[in-house]
C-alpha cells in the first residue's frame, strides 16, 4: 500500500507520485482503499511550494535574505487589503507583537472569546495583563458584543475577537464598543484567511489582524504567522520589538530597550509566497468540501454546523458539527466512534475559563453568564476531516459514520 506521510512531501512519496503522474496534494490519495485512515487536516502542497522552497534554500542570503519574506508580505497585505503585513514566527507571536505595541501590561485587562485556541489568549498573560472571558455567539460561534460590553471595566484595555473555524464575528458592533471606551480591537484571524464580511477580508478590521500558517491551517508554511494593520505607528512598532529593540537602520548593535526576536525564515516566508499565488483555488477547495458535507446533512436535524450569517464568506477552516446533546454523546464518544472507522478528528475548543491552566484566574470568568452559549458548542462539537486531501468519498464515509453513531 502506498503510505503518504501528513508532512510536506514524504520524498518517496513525492517522488513516486510525480512519476506516476499526481499531482501531489488532492488527488494523492485517490490511489488508496475505502478504508485507509482519513486525517483531519493537511496542506495541499504542489511544485510551486517544493521550487520556491528549494529556490529559497539557494538564494535567500545575505543581501537577499529578506526577499521572499518581502514578497509574501505584499501578497498578504493585498490579498487582506491592508497596508502593511509583518511576517512572524507563528500567530501567537503576532498576538503578543500586538500586545506590546500597544502598551499593554500590568494592570491592564484584555477581553477575550472564553472558546478559541489557547494562543488567542496566552499572550495576554505573557505582557502581563489579565484575559476576561466573554461567552460565545450559538450562531456565529465567535464572540457575542453583548458579553464583551459586560466584561469592560475601567481597566480593559483592548478586545481580540476570533474567526472562529472561518467564521465571522461581529466586527461592527466590536469596533463601536473599542471606538466608544477607547479600547484597541484585534481581529485573530488565524482560522479564517479568505472569509469575508460585507466584502471586506477577514484580517482587517482589527487595529492588528493576525494569521496563523501552521500546517494544520488554511494557507501554510509549516509553522509560521503574519500581523496585518493599517496603522503606522502599530507597524513600525512592531518592526522594532520582532527584531532585539533595534531602531530602525541600526548597525552599530546600540539597542535602545530589551525586546523579541519574533522572524520567520525564508523557506517558510517562500512555501508562503506559493500558496498567496494559489490562494483563490485553495479556498475554493475548502467551501468544496464544505459543500459536500452540507449536502449530505441538510435534512438531518440533530447536528449543526458552520453557519454562514448574514453578509459573510466563509473559508471553512474545518467543518465541525454540533450534536443535538438528546444523543446523550459528548464529543469524545463521537470523536472515539469515528476513530473506530478510521477518521481522525478534533475536539471543539474548550471553555478556557474550565481548562487547568486558567484554574488559578477566577476573576477571568467573573463575568460569564452560568450557563454560557459555548458550553453546549465545547461540550458537541467536533471538527471533521476538512485536510485538502479530504475527497468526496471520504465525506462519504464520514457522514455515514456519523449516522451510525446517532441513529
Ligand atoms: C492556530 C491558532 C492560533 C495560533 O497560531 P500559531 O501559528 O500556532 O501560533 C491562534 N489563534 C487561533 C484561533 C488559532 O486557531
Amino acid at each position: 500500500m502506498l503510505e503518504v506521510d501528513g508532512d510536506l512531501c514524504g520524498s518517496f512519496s513525492y517522488a513516486y507520485l510525480t512519476a506516476a503522474g499526481y499531482t501531489v496534494g488532492v488527488e494523492r490519495f485517490s490511489a488508496m482503499s475505502t478504508t485507509d485512515f482519513i486525517p483531519v487536516a493537511g496542506p495541499w502542497i504542489t511544485k510551486r511550494e517544493v521550487d520556491y522552497a528549494a529556490d529559497a534554500a539557494k538564494t535567500a542570503w545575505n543581501k537577499d535574505h529578506y526577499a521572499y519574506n518581502a514578497k509574501f508580505e505584499r501578497a498578504l497585505a493585498s490579498y487582506v487589503g491592508v497596508d502593511f503585513a509583518v511576517s512572524l514566527p507563528h500567530c501567537t507571536s503576532a498576538i503578543h507583537l500586538s500586545l506590546a505595541a500597544m502598551g499593554i501590561g500590568p494592570g491592564d485587562e484584555v477581553i477575550a472569546p472564553d472558546v478559541t485556541w489557547i494562543a488567542s489568549v496566552a499572550p495576554i498573560i505573557y505582557v502581563g495583563a489579565e484575559p476576561v472571558f466573554a461567552d460565545i455567539d450559538p450562531t456565529t460561534w465567535c464572540v457575542d458584543p453583548d458579553s464583551v460590553e459586560a466584561c469592560i471595566t475601567p481597566k480593559t484595555k483592548a478586545i481580540i475577537g476570533v474567526d472562529l473555524y472561518g467564521s465571522m464575528a461581529d466586527w461592527p458592533r466590536l469596533r463601536s464598543l473599542a471606538d466608544k471606551h477607547g479600547l484597541y480591537l484585534i481581529e485573530d484571524a488565524a482560522e479564517a484567511i479568505g472569509s469575508q464580511l460585507d466584502g471586506a477580508a477577514a484580517g482587517s478590521f482589527g487595529d492588528t489582524g493576525v494569521f496563523s500558517f501552521h500546517g494544520s491551517k488554511t494557507v501554510v508554511t509549516g509553522e509560521g504567522g503574519m500581523l496585518a494593520t493599517n496603522s503606522e505607528d502599530i507597524y513600525a512598532r512592531v518592526m522594532k520589538l520582532r527584531d532585539h529593540g533595534r531602531p530602525p537602520g541600526d548597525r552599530f548593535f546600540l539597542n535602545d530597550e530589551v525586546a523579541f526576536k519574533y522572524k520567520m525564515s525564508a523557506l517558510q516566508a517562500a512555501i508562503g509566497l506559493a500558496q498567496m499565488e494559489r490562494i483563490d483555488e485553495l479556498i475554493a477547495r475548502k467551501k468544496e468540501i464544505y459543500r459536500w458535507y452540507a449536502e449530505r446533512l441538510k435534512d438531518f436535524d440533530s447536528v449543526r454546523i458552520n453557519a454562514e450569517s448574514k453578509g459573510v464568506s466563509n473559508s471553512f477552516w474545518m467543518v465541525t458539527v454540533i450534536m443535538d446533546p438528546a444523543h446523550g454523546l459528548n464529543k469524545f464518544d463521537l470523536m472515539a466512534h469515528l476513530r473506530e472507522d478510521n477518521i481522525d478528528s478534533r475536539p471543539f475548543f474548550s471553555q478556557l475559563s474550565t481548562i487547568p491552566a486558567f484554574a488559578d484566574r477566577p476573576e477571568a470568568r467573573r463575568f460569564l453568564p452560568p450557563e454560557p452559549a459555548g458550553s453546549a458548542m465545547a461540550e458537541y462539537g467536533v471538527n471533521l476531516p476538512s485536510g485538502y486531501d479530504t475527497t468526496e468519498e471520504h465525506v462519504e464515509r464520514v457522514v455515514a459514520s456519523l449516522k451510525r453513531a446517532i441513529l
